[in-house]
Parts: structure tokens; sequence; C-alpha cells
């Protein structure tokens, strides 16, 4: 929408202008009231023999009479809109006492007595001064002001020339031009300030607009990535487990071919939900979290997930730490990490990727470094914005462009600093400097238990979750809450060809009521989070009330909204996004029910 600009046209512009003249001029009127009062009657002392008694009285029964109609005629100004009219009054108020005052000099000076005339000379320099303060702010008013003060002192001059003290004379006259030229002068620069100043208000009102602007189209863009990931989500879950069901062992050469094409494509499309995923929930006000965790475990898992796709490309991926206990946010790191060892094994064909850890002063510093296509200079300034994606590695792209900047936005969060060099066909080294403290180093890095790299890893309860796995399968009750059926049929089916004991709950509420009576103990509890008329929350609470027993449970949804993650931990409930891998439930799972036991 265009901005109204004040300053741009011009009649708005000299009308502001006039009104904001005049409501000083106004204000200084109104307070100078008492001045015109007072200062008539200390030129009763003027009296003396030669002054005409009648011209004297007159004059301050004039003067009385002015004092009154200049009020009058403020208060009319001060109840009128029409600004033109206003100054005319205003003029003619402020003229007209200072047309008394210079009615006075025929009055109180008495041509050869130098005493009378120094003494007026002075009043009137003083009303001088009282003006230029005044009415300066508008060349016109200024002159209403002074004209008639100065030009009946000239004419008295004039009329007295021989008896007049020159030096004083011309003295009040150069003041008197003076006065002009420094009225004119302060008028002009007057303007141009109140100019400036109406430049700058238009400029921040825009500015407002803008920002205001392009607040509610960042959250559009949030809301409208939030929503059409979560719709799109549902069906990639169910296309995910599937995929993992498939035994691809027995599939003949160019099916087995065409599968791993699918699952490749898949993978990539999960990548850029888990990308999507990740902005929503920086978009919701992510606080980081401090919390232990160990270096080694969490380069352990690093490892374990980026080695496969190192091997691929046939490049090497070396890790440079000293095992340690970090004091900090662990997923926050963890995310960083991912995204740029990710971007540096995509933008490299031959050469080894080293991620090094360091501990400065203290502080947790890491950096991944490439022997990739580079980063020409011009993109350097432009990479870390959303959805740029250089034409430099064209042949590289299958991101979003949304890597770096979800980087750069959980570091400003962290409170850390990133920086980049890289050198175009020679490699990039991207530096994170953390504010998360080394707390202890320990002794041996290769201690370190060797673990999955999964978004819910817990690295210092990594022992609980190897031992996990010794639990039997078959003695575990799963309960599967879903009401989307493909989805219910692909966790049926894969859970129940591993062994599991799985229990189909009913999502209708009559059904569920009634399920409820022949149940088996659960062990734990899959549950989707939107189910109807009733949440995953509802049927979650009801079961741990009917065994009266806090049984793990864990909502998968694709649904990220802050209130709804704080609802589930106030219910203990746990939380996996979709689209999650099956074996990452199915591991979540073993954990979880383990650690309860
Ligand atoms: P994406 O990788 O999904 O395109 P990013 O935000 O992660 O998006 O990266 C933005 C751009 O920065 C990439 O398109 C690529 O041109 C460049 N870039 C990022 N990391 C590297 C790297 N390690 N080597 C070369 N170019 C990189």
């Amino acid at each position: 929408m265009p901005l109204h600009n004040p300053a741009a046209h011009s009649d708005n512009y000299n009308e502001l202008v006039a009104k904001e003249k005049l409501g000083y001029m106004l204000d200084y009127a109104k307070t100078s009231t008492i001045a015109t009062i007072v200062a008539p009657l200390l030129c009763i002392p003027l009296y003396s023999d030669n002054t005409p008694e009648l011209l004297f009285k007159s004059w301050l029964v004039l003067m009385a009479i002015v004092v009154l109609v200049r009020l009058q005629l403020i208060r009319v100004i001060k109840a009128s809109s029409d600004i033109t009219h206003n100054f005319t009054l205003l003029n003619i108020a402020v003229g007209s006492v200072t047309l008394l005052w210079g009615l006075g000099w025929f009055i109180f000076v008495i041509p050869e007595d130098p005493v009378s005339y120094l003494l007026y000379q002075i009043i009137c320099l003083t009303i001088l001064f009282v003006g230029m303060v005044g009415y300066c702010v508008d060349w016109k008013t200024f002159c209403a002001f002074i004209v008639p003060l100065k030009g009946l002192e000239i004419i008295f001059l004039a009329l007295n020339y021989q008896d007049i003290i020159w030096p004083i004379s011309a003295g009040s006259m150069v003041a008197f031009y003076l006065a002009l030229k420094m009225g004119f002068l302060f008028s002009k620069s007057w303007e141009r300030s109140f100019s400036l100043r109406l430049k700058n208000d238009t400029l921040y009102e825009q500015l407002v607009v803008e920002k205001n602007a392009s607040i509610a189209a960042n959250i559009a863009k949030s809301e409208f990535i939030a929503t059409a990931s979560h719709d799109l989500r549902q069906p990639m879950q169910a296309i995910n487990i599937f995929i993992e069901m498939i035994d691809h062992r027995h599939l003949q050469e160019y099916e087995s071919s065409v599968f791993h094409r699918i699952r490749k494509s898949v993978s990539v499309l999960n990548k850029m939900f888990n990308t999507l995923l990740d902005i929503s929930k920086l978009d919701s006000n992510l606080t980081p979290i401090e919390t232990h965790f160990s270096l080694g475990l969490m380069v352990n898992d690093l490892r374990h997930s980026f080695a496969d796709l190192c091997q691929e490309k046939g490049l090497g991926l070396a890790f440079t730490f000293e095992d340690g206990l970090i004091q900090g946010d662990p997923h926050l790191t963890e995310q960083i990490l991912r995204n740029l060892l990710s971007n540096a094994i995509q933008y490299t064909d031959r050469g080894t990727i080293h991620v090094n850890f360091e501990n400065d002063q203290g502080h947790l510093n890491f950096s991944v470094e490439d022997t990739g296509c580079g980063i020409p200079p011009t993109d350097m300034s432009l990479i870390f914005n959303e959805f740029y994606r250089s034409d430099h590695s064209r042949s590289h792209h299958d991101g979003l462009g949304l890597g770096l900047s979800i980087v750069i936005r959980i570091v400003k969060k962290i409170g850390g600093e990133c920086a980049v060099v890289s050198e175009v066909g020679k490699g990039s080294k991207f530096t994170i400097k953390t504010p998360f403290l080394v707390l202890k180093s320990l002794e041996s890095p290769s201690s370190a238990l060797s673990m999955n790299a999964k978004p819910f890893t817990n690295w210092v309860d990594a022992s609980i979750r190897n031992a996990a796995n010794t639990v039997s399968k078959s003695s575990l009750h799963i309960g599967i809450i879903e009401n989307d059926d493909s989805l219910r049929d692909a966790y049926l089916q894969y859970f129940t060809t591993a062994g599991y004991q799985v229990c189909e709950i009913p999502h209708q509420e009559d059904k569920f009521h009634a399920f409820l009576q022949d149940i088996p103990k659960l062990n734990f509890i899959l549950s989707d989070f939107r189910l109807g008329q009733k949440d995953g929350i509802y049927y979650i609470q009801t079961l741990r009330e009917e065994f009266n027993d806090e049984i793990p449970a864990c909502i998968v949804t694709a649904d990220t909204s802050p209130q709804h993650l704080e609802m589930f931990k106030q219910f203990n409930i746990h939380v996996l996004h979709k689209p999650i891998d099956i074996q990452d439930i199915e591991e979540f799972i073993l954990q979880q029910t383990f650690s309860s036991h």
C-alpha cells in the first residue's frame, strides 16, 4: 500500500508547517499575556511634567483595550481551523500591541532629554528581544510584531533628528536590521528542521508498516510450512514403514535397483520433511535446553549415521576430538553438525571430511572441513539466507536451501558464532563457536559407546538402550492407536513380524470403552495425536488409569505446535515426529520399556 508522505505533497506540507508554527506562537502569546499587562504599568515612572497628560491616559486606556482584544483574538484563533485567517488574527493581535508601544515614542520621549530617550530605547530593545523569542518561527508574524514598533521609532527619529543622540539611534537601527535578518534566517532553518522531522516521521511510519508486513509474511510462511508439512507427513510415514518392510534381498536385479532408487528418493524426501520440521520448531520460539552430554557418544552417533553415505561416495570421514562432558543443548549441537556434515558430503566428490572439536578456554568449538567444490566469494554472504542455493553447486543440489539458514538460526539461539572460509575447487570450512562448557575431559576417547544416531538419542543413558536389546520382544505388549488405515496396518504388520505382542486399540470412543474390558496389560502405548473427537492424550491417560500404571507412551505426530509439545510433556508422554523410521520407533520403544522396568 503506497504510504501517504506529507512532505511529498506541498499543500499538505505547507498546512502542517503553518499549524506547527501557529501552535508554537499561540502558546507563546498566551504565556506572555501577563507581560503585556504589566509592561505598560512600568512606563508610569516615565511620566513627567513634560508628558502630555491626555495622551498618556489615552495611551494607557488604549493599551488596556488592545490587551483585552489580543486575549480575545487568541481565544478565537484556538477555536478556528482556518489557518490563513488565524495567521491574520494573530498578526493583528501582536501588531496592535507593538503599534501602541511605537506610539509611546511620541508620548514618553522628550527629544532633548537623553534619559527618557535612553530608557524608552531599553524598553523597545527588550520588546524586540521578546518578539524574537516568540515569533521568529514565522517571518511574517515577526515583521507584524516588530515593524510597527520600529517603524514609528524611525518616524520619531526623522521628526526630531536635530535633538536626537545619534550613536544610540544608529545602534538601535543596527539592532533592528540584525533582528530582521536573524528572524528571517531562523524562520527558514526552523522550516528546514521541521521538514526533516516530518520526513523522519514518515520514514519511521514506513519502517513500522514494512516491519509489520514482514512479520506477517514470516508468520504466514511458517504457518504454511507447518500446515503443508503436517498434511504430507502422514502418508510419508506409511510409505517409510512399507519400504522398510520390503524384503529386497529376494528381488530380481532390476526390481532391486528400482527399489533402491525409490528408497533413495524417499530418504531425500524424509530429509526435506525433517528440514521443514526444524524450521517450524525454530519458528515456534524453541528455547535451548541445558544438560550434560558426552561428546564421544555424540561423535560416535554422527560417525555411525554418516559412514554409509561417505562410503557410497568414496569419501573419508575423520573426527578429531578429546572425549569430554559438555554442558549445553545436545540436540541443537547435533542438528548443526548434521546439517554441516550433510552439506560437506553433498558438495564433495573426493577427499576427506574433517570434523574437529576443540576446547577453547573451557568452551566447545567445532569445525567441519571438506575438500569439495567450494563457495564462490560472491555467494558467501548469501548462503545463510533461506532457500538460497548457489548456482556454482547446482550439479550437487538435492536440498531446499534451508540447511545453513537453520544452522545460523540455531547458532544465534544458543548465543554462538559461525564463520566460513572457502576456496572454489579446494573446499570449505565452517567453524562454530559455542558458549557450551566443556566440563571435564574423559581419559580414554575410545571408551565411548557406539550407538545409532537418532533424533531422540540420549547420550547419557546409552547403557540403558544397549541393555534394552536383551529384553524379549515376545513379552512386550504394544498398544497401537492410529486412525489412518494404511499407517495402522503398517505398524501392526511391522511389530507383529518383529515378534512383539501387538494390540490394536480402537480410536472410536464407544468401541474403545467396550474394548477396555478385555485388553491385556500393556507395556507401551503408541498413538497418533489427532484421532477424531478425542485425542491421543485422552486414550493414553484412560489406559493408564485403567491399569493404574504410568505405562510408557509415545505420540507419533506431525504436529509441531509448542502448546501441544508442552501438553505432551505435562502428561509424561513422549513425542516423535513424522516422518520417522520404523526402526527408530522400535528402538525408542525398547529403550523406554527397559528403563521403566
Ligand atoms: P542446500 O544444501 O539444501 O542447498 P544450504 O542452506 O545447506 O542448502 O546451503 C546453501 C548453499 O550453500 C548450497 O546450495 C550450496 O551452494 C552452498 N554450500 C553449503 N555448504 C557447502 C559446502 N560445504 N560446500 C560448497 N557449497 C556449500
